[in-house]
């Protein structure tokens, strides 16, 4: 049995069965982290306020047959919004488990996020990157599933791509 102290924001929390809770972490010294949260969900339970979105905390975990939480404690929130919510799920889809990246993580430490940035720190840099369909207009989208850029002008020809997959790249 290993214990880690870490860092970490929630990026999502699911319930599973009638207590219990399962958490995505994105920490400072693992990358993301799935963990299981027995009896979050007791309302005597301080964790389960903390085990939400959006919330920074201190995390104590185990790893046997996978992670479980044993305690955290809270230390900063990002704000709470839609926008951020979109964010959150951004990062549990593009980052893989016990992958740390010290540059994402001070990057989400600084609670203000811009998907040109993070996609910079993913290694997908949309200032050198062309449109997949003209090759030649200036991005606008990132498309999740197929991780490739698309122009503003080739979506709004209705180029054949799944709308829910496309991030809108701000400018
Ligand atoms: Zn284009």
């Amino acid at each position: 049995m290993i214990e880690y102290f870490t860092s970490a924001l929630v990026l999502d929390a699911e319930d599973v069965g009638e207590l219990d809770k399962r958490v995505f972490l994105y920490t400072k010294e693992l990358g993301k982290v799935v963990a299981k949260a027995k009896s979050a969900r007791k309302i005597t339970s301080k964790l389960a306020a903390y085990l939400e979105p959006f919330n920074f905390i201190k995390i104590r975990l185990i790893e046997k047959n996978g992670f479980q939480v044993v305690d955290a404690l809270n230390f900063g929130k990002i704000e709470i919004s839609p926008e951020n919510f979109a964010f959150l799920q951004f990062i549990k889809e593009m980052t893989f488990e016990l992958q740390p990246d010290k540059k994402l993580w001070f990057y989400l430490r600084r609670k203000k996020f811009s998907y040109r940035q993070v996609l910079k720190i993913f290694g997908f840099d949309p200032d050198f990157a062309g449109c997949r369909v003209c090759a030649k207009n200036p991005v606008a989208y990132f498309s999740k599933t197929d991780q490739i850029f698309f122009c503003r002008q080739c979506v709004a020809r209705g180029f054949k791509i799944p709308k829910n997959d496309l991030i809108l790249l701000e400018k």
